[in-house]
């Protein structure tokens, strides 16, 4: 896994970047924790399903499904205090989705662990990303407070929070200049 602030970053950036009155605080907030959820899954690990099963971790919770299946789900949360048009609820709904499924992306492209099953239930393979510069993070925390852990961050900071932060000064500027 990459670190969930990372995962948290790459959703708030996409939140950030569409300019609609629907992706409000709450909704942001939902889709910052939809793009960690895709985590919950290690506790597979302590109920004995191994790494390699669609159950286990970076299984189905990180498939392209699962994205889709709780980001409309969240959705329909949301829409029945909101009432959403069409566009709101297809925009919230994207948005959640692009938020879930942005956390198996970051994971392909990690340098280490299993790859992704993006397409579980369909087939249980895993995959990397052809492009692979985010150091894999440790799993617990003892292990994340030491050096490996500062690299990962490095990592992270160089790949993930730094490219975030362009796309957003970048992505903010044009919508200005569009209003
Ligand atoms: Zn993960």
């Amino acid at each position: 896994m990459a670190t969930i602030i990372s995962h948290a970053v790459v959703a708030l950036t996409a939140g950030k970047l569409i300019p609609q009155k629907c992706i409000t605080t709450p909704v942001l907030v939902a889709g910052i924790i939809l793009s960690m959820l895709p985590d919950a899954d290690v506790i597979t690990f302590g109920i004995g399903i191994p790494y390699e099963s669609p159950m286990g971790h970076r299984g189905i919770t990180h498939s392209i499904l699962f994205a889709f299946a709780i980001s409309v789900l969240i959705t329909l949360l949301f829409h029945r205090k909101q009432r959403y048009d069409i566009q709101a609820f297809a925009t919230v709904n994207l948005f959640l989705f692009i938020s879930t499924v942005s956390h198996g992306i970051l994971d392909a492209m990690t340098t280490g662990g299993l790859g992704v099953g993006f397409f579980i239930p369909f087939s249980d393979q895993r995959f990397f990303l052809p492009y692979r510069p985010v150091l894999v993070s440790p799993i617990g925390f003892e292990n994340f407070f030491s050096s490996w852990g500062i690299a990962v961050i490095k990592s992270e900071i160089k790949y993930i929070w730094i490219p975030c932060a362009i796309l957003f000064v970048a992505g903010r500027l044009m919508l200005k200049r569009n209003t």
